[in-house]
């Protein structure tokens, strides 16, 4: 079972730190039960219990200290993954302190300030989190336009004056990693304030829920060069490297709320009698929940595979800058479709306020659009498809990630430049290699969509347009998704039954992105010829697909959360 059931914890942990902390994670939101936190959810409490939870367990100390500046602590992307997979599973919002902490922490542990780092762990132990000050209301994406400013005022000395917009725990948080610009010249900078300063205002909460998603100001707020993180291209550079760590959590959340959201909505299909049957009866349900289920393992199994490859990352092996910003976008995009088929399952069931399945359907629109939209994400991808396809590289095999150790090279990941100069493993074997026959129709898709790239080569003015782009990138995306996943079915030992059945759907998908892409104004009759080649059938397998729903099916009374 790849699925997350807090009642049968079946994680693999080679150390038993590891595994306590999860235990105790689900132990403390179960024993506080459904009715609480569903009443905190509605009352949009301040999640104080949580954080003293966290504090007297050292939860973050242990999770998120790099083992050079604590003991017993380590950064462990394997053990952070089902950390985040665990607070997403009861609710977004303790996700999200603990996210935004990872985000402020990101250019803390970058800086060469030894004096800060060892400030943030002592910090870390006295039960503290963290915040990532980048935002700007006037700007979003574009951080390149950041008004904050330092202002020199001789002697290692300087004030800051700006506003940050959306910034999480900048309410609470005694170190905010703030991102701005010198007042001459323009250079960048990343400061460490602290949300108690006189000179720090904290001007509201600008989301109405548990988080406090600050509006801060800084009026002259003094900094000296002791409080400074990095400078320069360093500061750019660990700005856009911690979003390359933290981006990746945004997929896990997914993953965490699709499964709680599974488990309410097979409960309540399978129990409700329609008719004198079951509503998991109906074909139309079944064929719902079989697709809810195998998009769900699929996002999985991706984000474990990124996150083996995000661990085996050196400055020489930069491939998980690919496979991050899917599990950005396409996992979370996707935890969006198992939400919308559950809930056209369970219907009016999920506005029923004692339901987990209330807040799922609301917090599982934020995941795409956080830390960068689908979109930035997209146009991101779109510069490895040439490398991708046309040029590949010899690489030893990435094995399963999951040793207890620290992920040493996140917080040393060298310049953000030159992404249209990494290079891949070849993505055709792994297909060439399985015989099921969805594979087998996906590897036909993707061959008629490699040769439209090389055959019919969007023109300077189709690579200029955002529109056509995205839709071609869209289909690269599906490539790199489907590769990742049947690799990882295999370290995995993923049944046949639901592999072939997760390529029924990405086959449907490639379908649906290859017609948009068809029907973009300014493709041409070539493109549009190897766009029709794209759009197939999965092939039908009624016994494997029995299979699957059988495996669905008996995720019924699996799992409730105590009341
Ligand atoms: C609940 C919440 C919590 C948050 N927490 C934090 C936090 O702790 N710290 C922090 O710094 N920020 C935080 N943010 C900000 C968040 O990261 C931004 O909202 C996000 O990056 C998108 O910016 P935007 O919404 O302003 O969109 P905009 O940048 O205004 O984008 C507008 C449109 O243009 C498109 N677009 C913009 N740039 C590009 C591009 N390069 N290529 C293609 N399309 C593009 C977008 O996709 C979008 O459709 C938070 C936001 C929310 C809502």
């Amino acid at each position: 079972m790849i699925l997350l059931n807090p009642h049968k914890h079946c994680r693999e942990y080679r150390d038993a730190r590891s595994r306590d902390i999860m235990l105790k994670t689900i132990e403390w939101f179960e024993g506080r039960g459904k009715r609480k936190l569903k009443e905190d959810d509605h009352a949009r409490t301040w999640y104080a219990d949580f954080l003293e939870f966290q504090k007297r367990e050292q939860l973050f100390a242990t999770l998120l200290t790099p083992s050079a500046y604590g003991k017993g602590c380590r950064w462990d992307t394997w053990r952070n993954c089902e950390f985040n997979e665990i607070l997403a599973f009861y609710g977004l919002a303790y996700w999200y302190t603990w996210q935004v902490s990872i985000l402020g922490l990101g250019p803390i542990w970058m800086s060469p300030n030894e004096r800060l780092k060892r400030k943030a762990a002592q910090l870390l132990q006295e039960g503290a989190v963290f915040a990532f000050g980048l935002s700007e209301k006037a700007h979003g994406a574009d951080i390149y336009s950041t008004e904050m400013t330092l202002t020199p005022k001789g002697k290692g000395k300087y004030v800051a004056n700006g506003g940050k917009y959306y910034i999480g725990n900048a309410n609470t948080a005694p170190m905010v990693s703030t991102f701005g610009k010198m007042a001459t010249g323009g250079e960048y900078v990343f400061f460490a304030a602290d949300y108690r300063n006189k000179s720090y205002e904290t001007v509201k909460n600008i989301c109405d829920s548990q988080n406090f998603v600050a509006e801060f100001a800084l009026h002259d707020y003094p900094v000296t060069d002791a409080d400074i993180l990095e400078r320069g291209q360093d500061a750019w550079d660990a700005c856009l490297n911690t979003v390359n760590i933290g981006k990746f959590n945004l997929g896990w959340a997914s993953i965490g709320i699709c499964t709680h959201a599974l488990y309410e909505a097979i409960n309540h299909a399978a129990n409700r009698r329609l008719y004198n049957m079951a509503v998991t009866d109906f074909p139309h349900v079944r064929q719902m929940f079989v697709d809810a289920y195998t998009r769900l393992v699929a996002m999985k199994l991706f984000a474990l595979r990124a996150a083996d490859y995000m661990r085996a990352a050196s400055l020489k092996d930069r491939r998980y800058l690919l496979y991050n910003p899917l599990v950005k976008m396409k996992v979370t995009t996707q935890g969006e479709e198992v939400i919308n088929l559950l809930w056209d399952v369970i219907a009016a069931k999920g506005f029923e306020k004692d339901t987990y399945f209330e807040m799922a359907a609301r917090d599982i629109r934020a995941l795409p659009k956080l830390e960068g939209t689908v979109h930035v994400n997209l146009a991101l991808i779109g510069k490895f498809i040439v490398n991708y396809f046309f040029n590949p590289a010899e690489y030893a095999e990435v094995p399963r990630r999951d040793a207890p150790e620290n992920d040493d090279f996140l917080f040393r990941q060298g310049p953000t430049r030159g992404l249209g100069d990494i290079r891949f493993h070849d993505f055709r074997p792994v297909f060439e290699k399985s015989a099921l026959p969805n594979v087998k129709v996906f590897r036909e898709q993707v061959a008629a969509f490699k040769d439209l790239l090389a055959q019919a080569t969007p023109d300077e003015n189709q690579r200029r347009d955002t529109d056509f782009l995205m839709a071609l990138t869209e289909l690269f995306a599906l490539v790199v998704y489907a590769q990742l996943i049947l690799e990882n079915g295999k370290l995995y030992g993923l049944d046949d039954a639901t592999t072939d059945q997760i390529f029924d759907f990405l086959v449907r998908d490639f379908s649906k992105f290859g017609l948009q892409l068809h029907g973009k104004p300014s493709s041409t009759p070539q493109q549009m010829a190897y766009c029709m080649q794209m759009l197939r059938k999965p092939a039908v397998g009624p016994e494997r697909y029995q299979r699957v729903w059988d495996t669905v099916y008996a995720m019924k009374n699996q799992y409730e959360m105590e009341e």
